[in-house]
């Protein structure tokens, strides 16, 4: 901040009320004991293990569940959501953070990028729901930080760095979408940290991370609101308690299961609608 004469009256315009920017009020909340039911009937057909420090792509069809669990050791995943039918409907990390909060956790939304602006998954269980806001400010599963690149990397120290997030991202997008990497890195997006511990300081409000408090058996369980192509990249920074650019972070990999609700259920379900926004008014 710069050193300027505060006028006579800053007490009193700092003083203004708080108004929450969305009120998300005005949303149906998710019906969570009914798809806790539906969950209970479900069955494990899907598993992929994504590699320390690599990125892995699976796919889960709508009305399906996906759990992101944490195996040998504390581990925190960089996740990008695709509408598996359109590349371009993508996970909205900056608006499901404006609707929801910082981080995010059961009966929160992932929202797909505009125009579509709708439910792409659900969270349904999260066993590290209890940590709350620690005394600095932290949370888990944020939707604030991007995802670490080998470009800021190389603008903040200089380094070459290969098997970051972004690159683990994309080159997962590529193999399971047979495209080539620069055209699927075109498409990695924002993130939601699965399992990182994150805020912004108190003082300078900078981002800032500390070691995961997960650990093997703690998972965040989502339920698949449209046909899903997920890409999660198990990040080199391990729990992210050191420092990016210090030694390696101790790593391990992260499992994504896939769970099939009886056949009934799948018949009847229906995938929410895109935005009802019509564009020709506004856009043309
Ligand atoms: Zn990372």
């Amino acid at each position: 901040m710069s050193p300027v004469t505060p006028p006579p009256d800053a007490e009193e315009r700092r003083r203004r009320k708080v108004v929450i920017t969305y009120p998300n009020g005005t949303l149906p909340p998710p019906d969570l004991a009914m798809l806790a039911d539906v969950r209970r009937g479900a069955t494990l057909v899907g598993e992929t293990i994504v590699a320390p420090r690599e990125g892995g792509a699976f796919d889960v069809p709508r009305g399906h569940f996906f759990r992101i669990v944490s195996v040998e050791g504390p581990q925190v995943g960089d996740l990008n959501l695709f509408n598996a039918a359109n590349l371009q409907e993508r996970f909205f990390s900056g608006k499901t953070r404006a609707i929801h909060a910082t981080h995010v956790s059961t009966g929160d939304r992932l929202w797909s990028t505009l125009p579509y602006l709708r439910p792409m998954a659900t969270i349904t269980e999260d066993t590290l729901g209890w940590y709350g806001w620690d005394e600095d400010g932290g949370g888990i599963h944020d939707v604030i930080g991007t995802r670490c690149d080998p470009y800021t990397t190389k603008l903040l120290s200089g380094a070459t760095f290969h098997h970051n997030c972004h690159s683990n991202l994309s080159r997962a997008l590529a193999a399971a979408r047979g495209m080539p990497v620069r055209e699927a890195e075109l498409l990695v997006h924002d993130v939601m940290n699965v399992f990182m511990c994150t805020g912004f300081t108190l003082d300078t409000h900078q981002y800032f991370m500390k070691a995961s408090p997960v650990r093997p058996g703690d998972y965040i369980e989502f339920f698949a609101d449209i046909d899903l192509l997920g890409v999660l990249s198990a990040c080199p920074g391990g729990d992210c308690g050191a420092d990016q650019y210090g030694e390696p972070a101790r790593c391990y990999p992260l499992k994504v299961e896939v769970w099939r609700p009886d056949a009934a259920f799948l018949a009847a379900y229906q995938p929410p609608p895109v935005s009802s926004y019509d564009r020709t008014h506004g856009l043309g």
